[in-house]
């Protein structure tokens, strides 16, 4: 299998899952042990109240689900609503395409709010159903904060200024899966219900944690949720919650440890400092594309992702065949276009515990695979652009100043 390796390190550049780093791989390389011993719930005990900062909430209760960002999808779900209860719904993309199958697999009526692929969800449309609906059959709002598949993030806070202007009850349900972590993302003060992220995203762990937080609305929903749920029950957690216990059934040791070295790096670069890091990479990425004339699928600044962004491609150019070759050439590891958009475009994930210079070998690496495809690109345009931002740019590292 010599065929899969290649000299040097193979540039991970998909929007998920990313680079862990040496700390978190060093501090998951340990033996199982005893969950029921005293050092795991003390372990988690903390990870908990530590996890709540990435979220930004003092209020919420977090839920780490040993699963991905599907389960945690699942958990957000059935714990507060039940079968035929109406909710809105935005599919602007692969992602929340996915999540919109589920809710309909869940048997939710889902009021489905379409918009372009590149398009962010459309928000008018929601201030009108939420005006019209003075009977408050809308029991929740589902948003993907960041689509993944198209780099667009959504406008959260206009989310929850609708609801308090109409004074509607609604649930406010979020997918912060490529956002959390990375973005901003405020829980308590947009008021969100249930938020929750995957560890291979901005936390730079491996696959394997689904993690959910709950406002105390949310909490007070399970009690008449009537969803099934068994594996995905927040009961079952808080069960444990309250005897200090914590696990209802076996934890990944290994990553809850490296939990806590994904989350001590990020606090000590300052969760302030990781989200500008992200706003500072999203730039200059953009820049780069912006250089190499060729355009982000999404066209609105306001909706620009600062984790990933979409590429499109002129017509005569298969995207995948870019993917293939970034691969097969120059070890480099780029995001295939998805369903309605797969052949259009590529996507560059900039996400997690990545740096400039990191980001500068990924833009090098597609100006060469743009030219083998056929595309007349300058080699360097794209990272003298993206360069010369950020050598302007880039602040001294946090913990070495
Ligand atoms: N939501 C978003 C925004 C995603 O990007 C993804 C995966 O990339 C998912 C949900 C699904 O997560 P998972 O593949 O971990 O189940």
């Amino acid at each position: 299998m010599d065929y899969v390796n290649g000299p040097g390190r193979n540039h991970l550049f998909v929007p998920g899952p990313v680079n862990i780093p040496d700390q978190v791989i060093r501090a998951m390389s340990r033996n199982n042990e005893d969950y029921r011993s005293p050092a795991i719930p003390a372990l988690t005990k903390v990870l908990i109240e530590d996890v709540k900062k990435i979220f930004k909430t003092t209020s919420g209760t977090p839920f780490l689900f040993p699963t991905t960002g599907t389960g945690a999808w699942e958990s957000a779900l059935t714990n507060t609503l039940s079968p035929g209860d109406r909710i809105v719904s935005f599919l602007i993309g692969q992602f929340s395409l996915l999540w919109i199958d589920q809710q309909q697999r869940l048997k939710f009526n889902v009021d489905v709010v379409e918009s372009d692929w590149g398009q962010g969800a459309n928000l008018d449309i929601l201030a009108s159903k939420i005006a019209e609906d003075k009977a408050h059959t809308i029991k929740a709002i589902c948003i993907v904060h960041n689509e993944t598949a198209t780099g667009v993030t959504n406008n959260l806070a206009t989310v929850r200024k609708i609801l308090d202007h109409y004074q509607h009850p609604a649930l406010f349900l979020v997918d912060g899966v490529s956002s959390i972590c990375a973005l901003d993302f405020r829980m308590d003060e947009w008021g969100v219900d249930v938020a929750l992220t995957g560890s291979q995203k901005a936390l730079s762990l491996p696959t394997g944690l689904g993690i959910v937080c709950a406002s105390p609305k949310a909490l007070e929903a399970t009690k008449t949720a009537k969803s099934v749920r068994v594996f995905f029950d927040w009961n079952d957690y808080l069960k444990f919650y309250k005897l200090g216990t914590y696990w209802p059934y076996t934890p990944s040791i290994q990553l809850l440890y490296g939990l806590r070295a994904a989350l001590d790096l990020i606090f000590e670069e300052g969760l302030d400092n990781v989200i500008a890091r992200h706003g500072r990479l999203g730039k200059a990425t953009r820049l780069a594309v912006e250089a190499w004339g060729l355009k982000n699928c999404t066209q609105k600044e306001e909706c620009f992702s600062d984790t990933v962004t979409a590429v499109i491609v002129p017509s005569y150019i298969d995207s995948s065949e870019i993917v293939r070759r970034a691969w097969k050439r120059y070890n480099l590891s780029l995001g295939l276009g998805l369903n309605k958009v797969a052949g259009k475009v590529f996507r560059i994930g900039h996400l997690g515990n990545l740096n400039e210079l990191q980001l500068l070998g990924c833009l090098a690496g597609v100006e060469m695979v743009l030219k083998d495809v056929g595309y007349p690109v300058k080699l360097g345009s794209g990272v003298a652009a993206a360069s010369a931002f950020l050598q302007n740019s880039t602040p001294l590292i946090p913990s070495r100043i």
